[in-house]
């Protein structure tokens, strides 16, 4: 499958089974699936979203925003527990023309997506349980 590096932007093509094995861009040698949320902009949001063929959750977040940034460590910590999502951080403030895309009207919202096709949405801070929850119930009925 392809995966979008988040630091370069290459495409590179890794096999489904080593997803999980830290695979390496080929171009920049930076790790293609960081366990830490990546950050998503006007620049790179769409040949990331276009090409990468792993689910993509992406937090619509902002600075002044108190409830996003108690969600912020339980988003880090279930990002480092799939390998199989990309796990995503659009600042709303920084990316006017991407928040109005998504239609956000509350924040922190997150919005899961494969490929251009949104799956699920959910506004609101969530713990880490209760995001794997959410993420597993989307992930299973949409594989
Ligand atoms: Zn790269």
């Amino acid at each position: 499958m392809i995966v979008v590096c988040p630091a370069c932007s290459a495409k590179n093509r890794v096999p489904e089974d080593k997803l999980t094995a830290h695979p390496t861009c080929g171009q920049c040698h930076q790790a293609l699936i960081p366990l830490a949320p990546i950050d998503l902009n006007e620049q790179n949001f769409s040949q990331f979203i276009q090409h990468s063929d792993l689910p993509i959750l992406i937090d619509l977040w902002a600075e002044w925003c108190g409830p996003c940034k108690m969600m912020a460590p339980h988003f880090a910590q279930v990002a480092a527990q799939y390998p199989q999502v990309i796990f995503a951080k659009i600042n709303t403030e920084e990316n006017p023309r991407l928040s109005s895309a998504f239609n956000v009207r509350s924040i922190p919202t997150l919005v899961l997506m494969n490929k251009t096709t949104e799956i699920a949405r959910i506004s609101g801070a969530l713990r880490s349980t209760e995001l794997k929850q959410w993420l597993d119930q989307h992930l299973t009925s949409n594989p």
